[in-house]
């Protein structure tokens, strides 16, 4: 059987990321990742379906309330993400659940992770978005706190002379965006890391001291690998079906595996412009809208960005106003004629991200297929509650509309799952130590967002990815 000494699941932030460090002390590394090797002259300009299932996988909970999709490829999300990439805050680490449980370790903080932030912002040339290159989408919501008397940032991103074309989350066709296949994956591959595209894992069993690795190539073909090492960073849906699959071939794994899910604390709230304010033209500029505000970190642990808003997304979204006005219901002439009257103009979009209680959970089917549940536990109604107050309030302090965009609620998930393995100090609650090894399994390691154990506060790649370099470190340092 072919044996190396790192075998590493998924290329996005938490695998592409230690395959450069470890191939960097000497290991010999694979890379196995389920989707294609995509570079610029991949990516098309465009929202259609066709394209949008190329590039991301979707999941739907169970009840159809909460919906999940991530980037595929070498280079995972960053491929398609629309690359905010921010510093979680400090308090985000003292985050204390309903349980009273502590859910960050303690070692891990934002002075523990800042070094690590810093690297990956280097080697991602992340820098604060120029005024000139704010989007107007960006400009009108951070007029729409400023007219509350309240302050809005410019956020960061890897973006290199960014043509504001406004396709990030197709691709950036014009090499502007710096996802990890202009960074980290080359220069793995250059110290010696193999990226195989195109090789699903199933499962894992336990081999000695060590692991095998069982996939299907490109071809389809059922292969295997071997390594005393192995770090899993499929992502926070499809790491812990990793490990669930694998079942008896591995040994027996902890309860908590699966459980946990978060969404990030992540609502969408969109709001019709006043009529005293400019157009918004939403399909120009930086899909992350270049603006964010902490206004209300401190009485709500929130923060809110301005997005963009793809047509075909926003036909998707089940916009409605909030105020019981036109349109009552995301379909029929009156739902059709709002859109074409606002759309993309008159409408902003915007996310608001906090921190709430991981109550999802991540289960495998008979056939290996995943599924997730997140349910709508009292205290996530009233964080929901209180963010739509928040976003009232904004209407209500500015002439505009706040829209509802799920007609029987509002859309809280999307983009952003974690904690689905996540790392802790406490053996009981969490499956990974905070060195991010799985409990019981030594050598094996969990390194992407499934090992981050709550909401980020803000978009978490940055936060994923200062873990993964983090948690690389600590693999070399211990030999
Ligand atoms: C539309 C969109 C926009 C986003 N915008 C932002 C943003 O602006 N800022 C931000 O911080 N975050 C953003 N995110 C979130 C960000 O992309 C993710 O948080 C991040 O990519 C997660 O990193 P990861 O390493 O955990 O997993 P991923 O980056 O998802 O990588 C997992 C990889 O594993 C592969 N894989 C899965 N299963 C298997 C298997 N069985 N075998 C082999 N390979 C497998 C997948 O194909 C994928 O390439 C966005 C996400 C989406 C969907
Ligand atoms: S807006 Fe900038 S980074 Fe995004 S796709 Fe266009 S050129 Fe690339």
């Amino acid at each position: 059987m072919e044996t190396v000494d790192v075998v590493i699941v998924g290329s996005g932030f938490g695998g592409s990321i230690p395959a450069l460090r470890l191939a960097q002390s000497g290991r010999s590394v694979v890379v196995l990742e389920q989707g294609p090797r995509l570079t610029e002259k991949d990516f098309v300009p465009s929202w259609s379906f066709r394209e949008q299932s190329r590039l991301f996988t979707t999941y739907q909970s169970q009840d159809y309330s909460v919906f999940f999709r991530y980037g595929r490829g070498v280079g995972g999300g960053s491929l398609t993400y629309a690359a905010a990439m921010l510093r979680a805050p400090s308090e985000v680490f003292a985050y204390r659940d309903g349980d009273d449980y502590h859910v960050w370790p303690a070692s891990v903080t934002r002075a523990a992770l800042d070094p690590h932030y810093a690297e990956v912002e280097r080697m991602m040339s992340v820098s604060r978005i120029p005024w000139d290159e704010v989007p107007r989408a960006g400009a009108v919501f951070a007029m729409l706190l400023d007219k509350m008397g309240l302050t809005c940032d410019r956020a960061r991103y890897p973006m290199v002379d960014c043509l504001g074309c406004g396709f990030c989350m197709a691709g950036c066709p014009y090499g502007r965006k710096q996802h990890l296949g202009r960074n980290y994956v080359p220069q793995a591959e250059t110290a010696g890391a193999e990226f195989r595209a195109g090789c699903k894992v199933e499962r894992l069993s336990r081999d000695g001291s060590g692991y095998v690795v069982h996939y299907r190539d490109h071809s389809g073909l059922a292969q295997t690998v071997a390594a005393d090492l192995v770090l899993l960073a499929a992502g926070a849906l499809e790491t812990p079906a990793v490990l669930l699959r694998s079942g008896a071939g591995l040994g027996e794994l902890h309860p908590e595996i699966g459980k946990n899910l978060n969404n990030n604390g992540d609502m969408a709230l969109i709001f019709q412009l006043p009529p005293d304010f400019p157009d918004a033209q939403m399909f120009m500029g930086r899909n992350n809208a270049g603006m964010i505000t902490y206004a209300f970190w401190e009485e709500h642990k929130i923060t809110i960005h301005a997005g963009a808003g793809p047509p075909a997304l926003f036909a998707a979204l089940d916009v409605v106003r909030d105020d019981g006005e036109a349109p009552r219901a995301p379909l029929g002439l009156e739902f059709k004629r709002f859109m074409r009257d606002n759309y993309p103009n008159r409408l902003v979009s915007s996310l608001a991200i906090g921190l709430v209680d991981s109550v999802g959970r991540v289960t495998v089917d008979g056939q290996g297929l995943v599924h997730f549940d997140f349910p709508m536990t009292p205290a996530l109604s009233a964080y929901i509650e209180r963010v739509a107050g928040v976003g009232r309030r904004i209407a209500e302090a500015t002439g505009a509309k706040l829209c509802r965009t799920a007609d029987s609620g509002w859309e809280h998930a999307d983009a952003h799952p974690l904690g689905t393995v996540r790392m802790g100090d406490d053996d009981a609650k969490a499956p990974c130590t905070p060195a991010g090894e799985l409990r019981g399994f030594p050598g094996l390691y969990v390194t992407d967002g499934a090992a981050i154990p709550g909401g980020t506060g803000v978009n978490p790649a940055n936060t994923i990815a200062a873990n993964a370099e983090r948690i690389a470190a600590g693999i070399v340092a211990g030999g």
